[in-house]
């Protein structure tokens, strides 16, 4: 089948060739063939080398994205067949760790844009965030289904970024099978209950997996402070390791009810623990007021920065949070703390903690270990402005 073709402007090639698979509307030479919205087109550099194959959105700034730079592969049944098989070699060494939920199809990162897949158990919860990505979700149904035989695919696209394709949010729902409202999955010997239909994300945090296990092995005999705890998988990991006491505290009072099943489905009175339902920054200062200390702080908002203009805001807001979170540990304590603004960079992150260490007087701060995505979110390393998540455990 030929596909309409498309050409670039001089030299704009060159990130293409070292990788990175999106292609900008002003990169791109006039007059454009028809293409529809989400359809296929082959890429070709000014001096008529092939470039790539992907698909086209007129909608977007990002109007093209690069599924394949082998000219030989047709994108069809088996193309997606061999992009799951190989994502799923990739995350082989997590079920030998008493894990079955992880992030199987991870966008650009596993070679197809616009794709996620994330593996609970027998389930599959899936998000098709661009119009190519759509367009194509009937092959990559019947791929998923074919190599993984699930019990139930369900599709989590209400995700606010599908409208900035000219795509409608959708109720979530059934695609294939059926999927009950939740399933256990284990994590790390954790069991952990997901609410794959109403959760946030598709369900469960998987991204924080290696940090939860590190934050296990370090709790034994701790007091822990669990801020933005979601379901409370922090919490599960340190109680699995003797942790002395769990404080959690999230805004939502489903996510908290949620923490307390999972507490006591791992064997713990979830009488036992604290749990608050209440805004972090209104909690924190209010313990911080009483004199409070943990052994171990753990801070995990949500991404305060959605776009780059609201950078400002959010790195003051970063910056207040952490000079709360460090107050609020102890002496020779510990602070795990996240950002998952992905228009943030690391370098950034760093000087906004260093910045609320001045003011929390707890400098000179120390880390001893800095942490992105687990092994089941790779990124393409052309590609750093995919890399959201920035993870440092600092010594206090
Ligand atoms: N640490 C969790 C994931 C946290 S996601 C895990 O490992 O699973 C961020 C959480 O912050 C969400 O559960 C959200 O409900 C909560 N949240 C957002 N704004 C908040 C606020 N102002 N105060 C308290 N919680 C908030």
């Amino acid at each position: 089948m030929t596909l309409p073709m498309v050409r670039l402007k001089a030299h704009k090639e060159k990130d293409i060739i070292r990788g990175h698979p999106w292609i900008f509307s002003g990169a791109i030479q006039a007059p454009l063939p028809q293409i529809s919205r989400g359809g296929l087109v082959d890429v070709y550099a000014m001096d008529n080398s092939f470039l790539g194959r992907g698909y086209y959105n007129a909608e977007t700034d990002i109007a093209i994205r690069i599924l394949t730079m082998n000219q030989d592969e047709p994108i069809d049944l088996d193309f997606f067949k061999t992009r799951i098989r190989r994502a799923k070699r990739l995350r082989e060494s997590l079920e030998q760790q008493q894990t079955n939920a992880y992030r199987l199809i991870h966008s650009e990162g596993d070679l197809l844009p616009g794709f996620i897949a994330d593996t609970y158990a027998d389930y599959l919860s899936v998000q098709f965030s661009t119009a190519g990505a759509d367009a194509l979700q009937g092959l990559f149904i019947e791929a998923l289904v074919a190599e993984l035989h699930p019990k139930g695919i369900f599709a989590r696209n209400d995700i606010f970024g599908r409208t900035r394709e000219g795509l409608e949010r959708e109720f979530p729902h059934d695609l294939w099978g059926e999927t009950p409202d939740f399933v256990d999955i284990q994590e790390h010997g954790a069991t952990i209950r997901v609410d794959i239909k109403k959760g946030q994300k598709t369900g469960f945090f998987l991204d924080q997996r290696d940090k939860r296990k590190l934050i296990g092995q370090l709790a034994k005999g701790k007091s822990v402070l669990n801020m933005f705890s979601y379901s409370g998988g922090f919490g599960v990991m340190a109680a699995l390791n003797q942790a002395q006491k769990i404080t959690s505290v999230d805004q939502s009072g489903p996510a908290i009810a949620l923490a307390k099943d999972i507490m006591a489905l791992n064997g713990f009175d979830p009488q036992q623990s604290q749990f608050i339902v209440g805004d972090a920054f209104t909690e924190m200062e209010r313990m911080v007021a009483g004199g409070e200390k943990f052994d171990i702080v753990i801070l995990d908002p949500p991404a305060f920065a959605k776009s780059q203009k609201d950078k400002p805001q959010a790195l003051r807001a970063y910056k207040k949070l952490n000079k709360l979170g460090l107050e609020l540990t102890a002496e020779k304590g510990l602070l795990l703390t996240c950002s998952c603004s992905g228009t943030i960079s690391l370098e950034e992150f760093r000087e906004t903690v260093i910045d609320a260490s001045v003011k929390a007087n707890k400098t000179p701060l120390r880390i001893f270990q800095e942490m992105e995505h687990g092994i089941d979110h790779p990124v393409i390393l052309a590609m750093p402005e995919s890399r959201y998540l920035k993870a440092l455990f600092c010594a206090v």
